[in-house]
């Protein structure tokens, strides 16, 4: 993916270390598997000018959107 491993990796050590409670099942999350559920508040973005649906992952926490 390009992406910079080494600063990933840092990040989810870090995620990891402060919700202990959270890990398990977070292995996938990592993996990028996450568990998108439809957030009810359809946001508007700004930006794009349009509307976009808010996901949210069950397990992370992790948000994302995407457009109608
Ligand atoms: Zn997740």
């Amino acid at each position: 993916m390009g992406v910079c491993m080494a600063e990933v990796r840092s990040l989810s050590a870090f995620r990891k270390a402060k919700h202990k409670k959270q890990a398990a099942g977070n292995t996938l999350c990592k993996s990028g598997h996450h568990k998108w559920r439809e957030d009810k508040t359809t946001t508007f973005d700004s930006k794009e000018g349009r509307l976009v649906t808010k996901y949210v992952c069950e397990r992370c926490g992790k948000s994302k959107v995407k457009a109608l």
